[in-house]
């Protein structure tokens, strides 16, 4: 079978697929989650498409190693042309947990620009997307020293021209993490020279732990990185409850509306003119079916249906089936 006309089924597939509209009426919000990569870059669109989902996000490399598979250049194309055709949202990858740019270790300094450069180098055949990473730990070194290794980094590796723009991710401030608060982040966006190709990911459980109050005060919050980064930086969003209380700077995701965020807070995401246009990606403890069930339930509060539904939504599934919850 050809590409072509594989593509042309999965497009019958949706026209006639009742579920798979969720979210056409009202405002269609961008949402997927986080794949594996084992079965290539196609795959990946595949199985976003197979959950409703119209982006995701997957590791650039081994999330915890740090080696790179090797790029199939017809397996990325495969996936550019998926997206187009069925009009997905930015993507948003994830560097490596690894990858430490501010470490008190110079090899491991050195490590993290290479992997940085060659990922930027791989996103570069999936133009126009997403590369998120987390700024690093300073590992006791102080923030301001970890601030400066981050910058030096970034003005090392970021390339003029490139398609790529690369994401700070709000932290939690776990430990000696960077990037704990929006200050922070604005020090490292000031430092670094192509700061055009640069924008910030929030991740809500993350801004939570870090203390900030997104679930009761979403339009304080955003009114807060307006004014320290400025909103135009803020690009995508990664959407998890979380297992802990405000300010706790603990970093623990939660399925959403089980967690400290509730359902409510979601609601006012995909609802609020300055989140809902923002490609969303669940990082929530699931398996495929409950990512579905999760969009499912996004793209029905998008759309203006009820909490109560979206809860349905979330237990059930969009097909109307109970499944089992451990
Ligand atoms: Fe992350
Ligand atoms: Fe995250
Ligand atoms: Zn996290």
């Amino acid at each position: 079978m050809s590409d072509e006309e594989s593509v042309s089924q999965d497009e019958t597939g949706l026209e006639g697929d009742p579920k798979a509209d969720t979210g056409q009426e009202g405002h269609a919000i961008t949402v997927g989650c986080h794949l594996s990569t084992s079965k290539g870059y196609e795959a990946m669109g595949k199985t976003a498409l197979s959950i409703g989902a119209n982006t995701f996000a997957f590791f650039t490399r081994n999330p915890r190693g740090g080696s790179a598979k090797a790029l199939d250049p017809d397996d990325a194309a495969a996936l550019v042309r998926l997206c187009q055709e069925h009009r997905f949202g930015k993507l948003v990858a994830h560097a490596p947990y690894t990858m430490n740019l501010c470490s008190a270790k110079p090899d491991v300094v050195e490590f993290a620009r290479q992997a940085f450069a060659g990922d930027i180098e791989r996103m570069e055949s999936l133009p126009g997307n997403y590369l998120n990473f987390h700024p690093g730990s300073h590992v006791k070194q102080g923030v301001d020293e970890g601030i400066r290794l981050i910058v030096e980094g970034l003005n090392q590796v970021l390339v003029p021209g490139q398609k790529t723009i690369v994401l700070l991710e709000t932290m939690a401030g776990k430990g000696t993490e960077v990037g704990r608060s929006f200050e922070e982040l604005e020090r490292i966006l000031e430092g670094v020279q192509h700061d055009e190709l640069l924008g910030v990911c929030l991740d809500t459980c993350h801004v939570n732990d870090a203390g900030y109050d997104v679930a009761h005060h979403l339009d304080d919050v955003l009114d807060e990185f307006d004014r320290v980064i400025g909103l135009d930086r803020l690009r995508a969003l990664h959407v998890n409850d979380s297992k802990n209380p405000l300010g706790a700077h603990k970093d623990r995701h939660e399925k959403l509306g089980q967690g400290t965020l509730g359902l409510a807070c979601f609601q006012a995401i995909v609802t609020n003119p300055r989140t809902l246009q923002l490609p969303m990606i669940l990082e929530t403890p699931n398996e495929l079916s409950g990512y579905a069930r999760e969009i499912a339930a996004l793209r029905a509060l998008a759309a203006g249906e009820s909490l109560e539904h979206a809860q349905t939504l979330l237990q059930t599934g969009a097909d109307g089936k109970k499944t089992a919850t451990s």
